[in-house]
């Protein structure tokens, strides 16, 4: 008869490529974007912040689905630093991110921000 007690655990992890994972972020309609501003009431002008956003090097704007602040983060650098760190923050708001299901690319700031990098690239303001 055996006196100790045995556990045991068998835990699988899939290795994904940060491409991988890009791939699988939804992305939010521009529509989505803007009626999540607009129900949150910033008091900020919309289009001014959205401008100076712009003004970064955003390609990918992202924000988890708890999250509530207006900014965004680059979501490829986000995976870059995070793919070793566990469990992910939001580097704005702290809020823990479970997974890239949570993850969402705000397509309002990307095309914002893609926008302004082109007229910066020609010289336009
Ligand atoms: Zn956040």
């Amino acid at each position: 008869m055996l006196s100790d007690r045995y556990f045991t655990s068998l835990c699988l992890f899939k290795v994904q490529t940060v491409r991988q994972i890009l791939s699988s972020v939804t992305v939010r309609p521009k529509s989505e974007c803007m009626q999540f501003l607009s129900t949150r009431k910033f008091d900020i002008p919309t289009h001014v912040y959205l401008r100076n956003a712009g003004k970064t090097d955003t390609n990918l704007a992202a924000r988890s689905n708890r999250c509530e602040h207006f900014e965004c983060f680059e979501l490829g650098s986000f995976l870059l630093t995070s793919s070793t760190s566990s469990p992910w923050k939001c580097p704005v708001c702290d809020c823990l991110i479970n997974g890239e299901s949570c993850l969402y690319i705000d397509q309002l700031f990307t095309e914002t921000s893609l926008e302004a990098q082109q007229k910066t690239a020609f010289g336009a303001q």
